[in-house]
Parts: structure tokens; C-alpha cells; sequence
């Protein structure tokens, strides 16, 4: 399931247009100003004007069938006019979702043909007040209505909490907890019982209606049980995560390349100290560039990962949340950069750049935060460390390094020196058991991102280099310039895995004294350090062809 490249192209340029008629910088203003979310505009995207709608739905119901990279470059495109509308018609995506992963097929053949003929606008209805990153806490409860020893309907009573699309949707997926388990239900909105709250008054995302919902005593079908049987809720939430959070990762991807391309011409054109800021290596190798290299390292997995997704390796839960964590942090702190380098304009609120950052800051907290991300990460991948006694990223080393003969510009001879350094760390966690410390657990699944983003993109900047980048893939960087990035990456991230991981180590097996130096030897922090050299020339050259002042 997935769109030719043409089709996806065609999709991406109408998205364009659409936003140039429907949403210049005044009127996302204006609806910001208000805590306005555009309904009817909404309608018309997932409507016959645009038809947005139909990328996330099969082909055999009426939708068009993308697949999970297709999914990025659009929710990225989304992203890139505005965050708040963007999770209008995201979320809606995931609501229809749980149907699509969970639902029998006759509720699939159902829903998913109407929400592509009618244009459905969904909720997903997941969280509550007492139960946010915890999903196993829902209180939301769905008592079976039986006649004549048959069940025929539920009675749904509860409180959802930060619901996208809570206060405008025409239908929701809400889950509560069956006999049998926690179970998504199908709830058309207005239903006697079902009510929403006012919209909430948020830092940013202002452009996208959240609310509360309020179910007492709801009575559905049985048909409007997700699924064949109850208990099937919270592994529905999972298949749909993988896949869920690569779409926020885009989100946080286009948010971030929104800003700095604000950012990055109004320093072309602001003369301070007689010059340009543009020209002011000070200026760009701190306020730009970083943001550059975070955001395509980030590029490189979400690509990587929807992939493989798209090739079937499954949900691929970890590397979305990876991804997730990676793309979204790099978001905000691009958005966030883009603020400083407009100085004061940056701060008022005609520049964008301010709106963006608030808006892009809840791609952190939604679809599970930052650190239920690296907790996520953390975990999953300790397992893999155990279950290959500690070969797991001592065999990604041997990639990188094999990658290296073949293409030795890539920065993959570097990435390697990260992978080894972080074995090392896990394999001293784990005979120190230092992951009985939450923080550093946490830390690790931070250390792991960076490490595989650095492969990641080393592999991306040798596929390009040989022509063989996916047919779908993001071209705005040529070869040349992708392992200029990729060796920026690299280094940034060994020397992160090696220096914080000392850091734990030391600090959880407390003075290390006399074994620091072979400690530091076993990280591989020297050769890491070595391995900073040309650095600076590197983002002397990134920024050169971000500025058209070389080819890139
Ligand atoms: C604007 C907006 C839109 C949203 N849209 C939707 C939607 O459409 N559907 C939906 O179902 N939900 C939605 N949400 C809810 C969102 O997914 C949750 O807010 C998020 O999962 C976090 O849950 P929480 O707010 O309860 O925070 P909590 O889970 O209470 O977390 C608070 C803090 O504690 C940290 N923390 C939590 N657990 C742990 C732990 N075990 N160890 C260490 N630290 C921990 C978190 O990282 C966070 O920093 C939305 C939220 C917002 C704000």
C-alpha cells in the first residue's frame, strides 16, 4: 500500500496551493489570536476541495492508499503551514486508525468507506485526566447490555481529557474498559450523554480544537465495538504508535523547517555590525546550522523507519519512537533558535517564528512525551543488548565500519567509534546495574537516538551518493552536502555517548579515581576527540550552501 512518486508529488504541490489560497501568515495569525480552529477549512481539506483525507485510508474503500512515507511527507508538509491544522487532520487520521488495525472487516468496510465518501471528521479519545502516559489507569468503563444471554450493546461512562478534534469531530474513537479488557468503541458525536467541554485554552496549537469529553451512561451497538472481541484496546494503541509516532515525528520535523526558513533569509538581509548576520559564523554555526544537521539526522530515520515499515518489517514501535523523540526536540529547539535569530522581531508575534515555537512545543507531550520516548527506547533496546550479549551495537559498529571502506566521507568511520562507546556503556550498566537508577535508564534511551540517527544518516548521505535514495525521499540536499552533515552528526553524537556516558558511569559507581583514564580508553573518548577534527570546516561548508554561497 503506497502512492507512486508522481502521485505523492501531485498530493504535496496541491497541499501547497491549498495553503497559499486558504492560510497566509495573517490569517493563521488571526485564528491563533482567537483560539479559532479553521472547522469549515478542515472540512474542505478532508473534503472534495482537497481530499487530504483519503492518503490514510485503502484504496479498496475509497481512500488512496499511502503508505507510511507517504504519511511523513504530507503530515511534514501539513507541519510546514501550521501544527494546529496539521493535528486537525492527523488526529482525525488516527481515530479512523484504530478502525483500520482493529476493527472486523465489515466495521472496516463500513467506517472506512464512509469517512472517504463523507469526509468524517474523527476524535481519538485515549487519554484522561488520571490516566495520560499511563494508559493502564483508565477509569473509563463500557458495562455490556445483555438480552437474552447476548450482548447487544455497551454503556460507556467517563472522562476523556486534551482530546484533538474533541469539540468539532463527527465521530469518535473513545477507549474504556469492557469486561474483557480495555476496548475501542465507535461514538457518533451528539449521542444523548455525550458531551464535550469548552475548548482549552492553550500556550500554543490554538489553531486545533481540544477539548474534554464527558460520557455518562452513552449506550452503542455492539457493532460499535472495535474488533471481535473486548481486551483488544491497548494493543490497537500500540500497532498504531509505530506508525502514529513517525507522523508526529514529521510534524516536529516540518515545524522545525519552518521556522529556521524564516530564520535563515531574514539573516540575509538584517545588517548588524556592518554585515550581514548571515555572514557571522557566530550567528550561524549556533542559531542555524546545529538545527540543520539535528533536523536531517532526524529526516534520515523517520525515512529509514517508514521504509522499512512500508517494506513490512511491522510497527517498528521502537524506532517510531526514536524517531518521535529525535525529530520533535529537534523541532522545538529549531523553532526555538529561529526565535534568537530574529532577536527581538523573533518575540513578537508578526514574525511566525514565535507561534511556531509554541505550537511545535506539544509534539514533546502528545502521542507519549519525551521521556516515555527515551523510557521506550531505553527498555526496548536493553533487551537487545541482553539477548546478543552485548554484540547488538558492537555488530552496528562493524556495519559502520564496513560502511566506511566503501564510502569514507559518510562519517560512518566516526558513527562507529559512537556505537562501540555506547556497548560499552550498556555492558558497564548492565554489570553495575546502574538502570536501577530511573534517570540513567532515561539517559540511555537519549544516548541510543543519537547513536542510531548517526547511522542513520551516515547510510542516507552513501545512498545518496550512489543514486539509491528512496524514490520518495526528501532531495533538497545533494550528496555532498548530506555527508557534510552526516560527519557534523556523527561527532556530535559519539562524543555524546562517550562523555555522558562517563558521566553516568562515574556518577552512579561514584569516584572512579584511579580508572577514569581506562575508562575513558574503553569509550573510546580520545579517538572521538581526534575524531572533531575539520568540524568546523564542515559547518563553515553546511552553511555556505544553506546561504547559496556553495553548491549544495
Ligand atoms: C494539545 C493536546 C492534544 C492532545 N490530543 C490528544 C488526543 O487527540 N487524544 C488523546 O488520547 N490524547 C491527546 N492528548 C494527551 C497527550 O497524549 C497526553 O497529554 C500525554 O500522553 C501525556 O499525558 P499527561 O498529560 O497525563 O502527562 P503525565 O503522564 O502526567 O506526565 C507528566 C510528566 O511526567 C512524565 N512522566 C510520566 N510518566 C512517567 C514515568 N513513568 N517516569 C518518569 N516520568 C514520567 C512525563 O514525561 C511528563 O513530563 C493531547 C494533549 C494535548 C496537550
Amino acid at each position: 500500500m503506497s502512492l507512486d512518486p508522481d502521485t505523492l508529488g501531485m498530493i504535496l504541490t496541491a497541499l501547497r496551493e491549498f495553503a497559499a489560497g486558504r492560510f497566509p501568515d495573517q490569517r493563521l495569525l488571526d485564528l491563533d489570536e482567537k483560539d479559532e480552529a479553521p472547522v469549515e477549512d478542515l472540512r474542505a481539506m478532508c473534503g472534495e476541495d482537497l481530499g487530504i483525507h483519503l492518503l490514510f485510508l485503502p484504496e479498496e474503500y475509497g481512500g488512496m492508499g499511502g503508505g507510511t512515507f507517504d504519511v511523513y511527507r504530507v503530515s511534514e508538509q501539513l507541519a510546514r503551514i501550521d501544527v494546529g491544522i496539521a493535528t486537525g487532520v492527523s488526529v482525525g487520521s488516527l481515530g479512523s486508525d484504530v478502525i483500520s488495525r482493529g476493527g472486523t472487516a465489515q466495521q472496516q468496510k463500513e467506517w472506512l468507506t464512509r469517512i472517504a465518501n463523507e469526509g468524517l471528521l474523527f476524535a481519538y479519545g485515549a487519554t484522561e485526566p488520571e490516566a495520560g502516559s499511563d494508559l493502564g489507569a483508565l477509569a473509563t468503563t463500557a458495562v455490556p447490555v445483555v438480552e437474552d444471554g447476548n450482548v447487544v450493546g455497551y454503556r460507556i461512562t467517563g472522562k476523556k481529557q486534551w482530546i484533538s478534534n474533541g469539540g468539532i469531530a463527527d465521530a469518535y474513537s473513545i477507549l474504556a474498559n469492557a469486561p474483557g479488557g480495555p476496548t475501542w468503541f465507535v461514538i457518533d458525536a451528539g449521542v444523548p450523554g455525550f458531551e464535550h467541554g469548552k475548548p482549552e485554552d492553550k500556550q500554543g496549537l490554538r489553531t486545533s480544537n481540544t477539548a474534554a469529553l464527558f460520557l455518562e451512561d452513552v449506550f452503542v451497538n455492539v457493532d460499535r465495538r472495535v474488533g471481535e472481541a473486548e481486551g483488544q484496546g491497548l494493543l490497537v494503541a500500540q500497532t498504531v504508535f509505530g506508525y502514529s509516532r513517525l507522523m508526529v515525528a514529521a510534524l516536529g520535523l516540518g515545524a522545525g523547517w519552518a521556522a529556521l526558513e524564516r530564520a535563515i533569509p531574514y539573516s540575509v538581509t538584517r545588517i548588524q555590525a556592518g554585515g550581514p548576520l548571515s555572514e557571522k559564523q557566530g550567528y550561524t554555526h549556533k542559531l542555524i546550522v546545529p538545527h540543520v544537521v539535528r533536523l536531517e539526522a532526524a529526516r534520515s530515520y523517520i525515512e529509514e523507519s517508514a521504509e522499512r515499515i512500508d517494506a513490512g518489517e511491522g510497527w517498528l514501535n521502537t524506532e517510531g519512537a526514536i524517531a518521535k523523540f529525535m525529530a520533535t526536540e529537534a523541532g522545538h529547539a529549531a523553532a526555538d533558535a529561529s526565535i534568537q535569530a530574529l532577536g527581538g522581531y523573533g518575540y513578537t508575534r508578526d514574525y511566525m517564528v514565535e507561534k511556531i515555537t509554541r505550537d511545535v512545543r506539544i509534539t514533546r507531550i502528545f502521542e507519549g512525551t519525551s521521556e516515555i520516548m527515551e523510557m521506550t527506547i531505553a527498555r526496548d533496546r536493553w533487551q537487545e543488548h541482553l539477548k546478543s550479549h552485548g554484540r547488538y551495537y558492537q555488530d552496528e559498529a562493524a556495519r559502520m565500519e564496513t560502511l566506511h571502506t566503501s564510502d569514507p566521507d559518510v562519517g560512518a568511520d566516526v558513527a562507529a567509534l559512537g556505537f562501540r562507546a555506547l556497548a560499552e556503556v550498556l555492558e558497564r550498566a548492565r554489570v553495575g546495574r546502574l538502570t536501577r537508577n530511573q534517570h540513567v535508564l532515561f539517559r540511555l534511551g537519549e544516548l541510543i537516538a543519537y547513536s542510531e540517527c548517526a547511522g542513520s544518516l551516515s547510510r542516507r548521505a552513501a545512498r545518496s551518493a550512489g543514486g539509491e535514495l528512496h524514490p520518495k525521499a526528501d532531495r533538497r540536499f545533494g550528496a555532498p552536502v548530506l555527508a557534510a552533515l552526516a560527519r557534523i552528526f556523527a561527532r556530535v553524537a559519539a562524543l555524546k555517548v562517550a562523555q555522558d556516558g562517563l558521566l553516568w558511569i562515574v556518577a552512579t559507581a561514584g569516584p572512579a579515581g584511579k580508572d577514569l583514564g581506562a575508562l575513558q580508553q574503553a569509550l573510546r573518548l580520545p579517538a572521538i576527540q581526534v575524531a572533531q577534527a575539520g568540524f568546523l570546516a564542515d559547518m563553515d561548508y553546511v552553511a555556505d550552501v544553506l546561504y547559496g554561497r556553495a553548491a549544495g
